[in-house]
């Protein structure tokens, strides 16, 4: 079994405990709380072992009668692996204490720029993650290019790509950043980082984005253009292209998915936890290609997407699976098609 805690229990880090709980070659050991409140209460009914970040807030849980096993510090000794999902810019502070309990560590997109040794989407590079102590799982919008241009390279060859990605304004949980009345270039100036992103991934790829946020809370959606190389490639060909990757799924607008409302409306009716798509989502009908550019709408779940990615990266650092292997796992444990 391999051991594994989580340092951050919000938006990623409840999604990427409980499904570490639902794979049965790993044990979460537990999980860090800053200060008990109903999320802490939520893990302790699951069986989930709190921590505290520190000693300050270790006083604040026993001084509020709650259940802590003890801080930060302590759930290091009884981990393989931690998944750091504090919040973003915390991870260069962090890094030093992981590497001290000589533990190794799954961070986030927004932990910090180049703080591992690797940038990781499962399906583009598991064997680079292999072994390696740090691995840097990409942002959510990162990790559903990387997935998108990768499967149609794959299928007709990319040449160049660019993309426009309308940026949900925030999580739905978040009463401090929105929702807002207003359309903001995310940043200004041009272009966004998010093509720098996915070079980290998809080496040496011509890629140039631009972003910006809008009102609303549940998923992002791209507008991507892709070049093709393969002469005379058709739409049928990136479609099967895309048909054919893993963790990507196809949607059509006149089965009703007009919105990035009806996908999650969808994952709600499907069961899913948390209404979560952890699949990057193409529109099949928006699959178009003129003068041997694809152009294409994919929207992204920004709270789901990178959760699988996490899974197969802490199987990565720790060694002894194919990327098959712990793909063909994680897909079957979180019900996602596998391909
Ligand atoms: P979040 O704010 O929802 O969760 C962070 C949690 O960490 C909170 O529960 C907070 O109380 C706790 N915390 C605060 N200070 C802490 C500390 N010093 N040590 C440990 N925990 C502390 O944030 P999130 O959205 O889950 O983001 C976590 C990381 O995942 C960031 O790097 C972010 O960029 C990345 N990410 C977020 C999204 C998203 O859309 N939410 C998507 C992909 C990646």
């Amino acid at each position: 079994m391999i051991r594994v805690g989580v340092n951050g229990y919000g938006t990623i880090g409840r999604r990427v405990a409980d499904a570490v709980k639902k794979q049965g070659d790993m044990e979460l050991a537990g999980v860090t709380k800053t200060k008990p409140d109903y999320k802490s209460m939520v893990a302790e009914k699951k069986g989930i072992p709190v921590y505290a970040v520190d000693m300050k807030s270790l006083e604040a849980f026993r001084a509020a009668g709650a259940s802590v096993r003890g801080t930060l510090n302590d759930l290091l000794q009884r981990v393989d692996v931690m998944v750091d999902a504090a919040p973003e810019d915390t991870g260069a502070a962090y890094k030093p204490v992981y590497q001290q309990a000589s533990v190794k560590t799954i961070f986030q997109g927004g932990a910090g720029d180049m703080l591992a040794e690797a940038s990781f989407v499962a399906q583009c590079n598991f064997d680079e993650a292999k072994g390696k102590r740090t691995v840097q799982v990409v942002s959510c919008n990162t990790t559903a290019l990387c997935r998108v241009i990768s499967a149609v390279d794959k299928g007709v060859g990319v040449a160049r790509a660019r993309a426009v990605l309308a940026r949900r304004a925030t999580d739905p949980d978040d009463v401090k950043r929105g929702p807002i009345d207003a359309v903001v270039p995310d940043p200004t100036t041009l272009p966004s980082h998010h093509g720098p992103d996915v070079q980290q991934v998809l080496k040496g790829l011509n890629i140039v984005t631009m972003a910006f946020k809008v009102p609303t809370t549940h998923m992002h959606l791209h507008s991507l253009i892709l070049s093709l190389k393969k002469q005379g490639a058709r739409r049928e060909d990136v479609l099967a292209a895309l048909e054919a990757a893993p963790r990507t799924q196809m949607v059509d607008g006149k089965s009703g998915f007009k919105s990035t409302a009806a996908i999650i409306d969808f994952a709600r009716d499907m069961g899913r936890p948390r209404n979560d798509v952890y699949e990057a989502t193409v529109w099949r009908d928006s699959v178009t290609v003129v003068d041997g550019e694809a152009y294409m709408f994919v929207a992204v779940d920004q709270e789901a997407i990178v959760v699988p990615e996490n899974i197969d990266a802490i199987r990565a650092v720790h060694g002894g699976y194919t990327k098959e292997q712990s793909m063909a796992l994680t897909d079957a444990s979180l019900g996602i098609a596998h391909r």
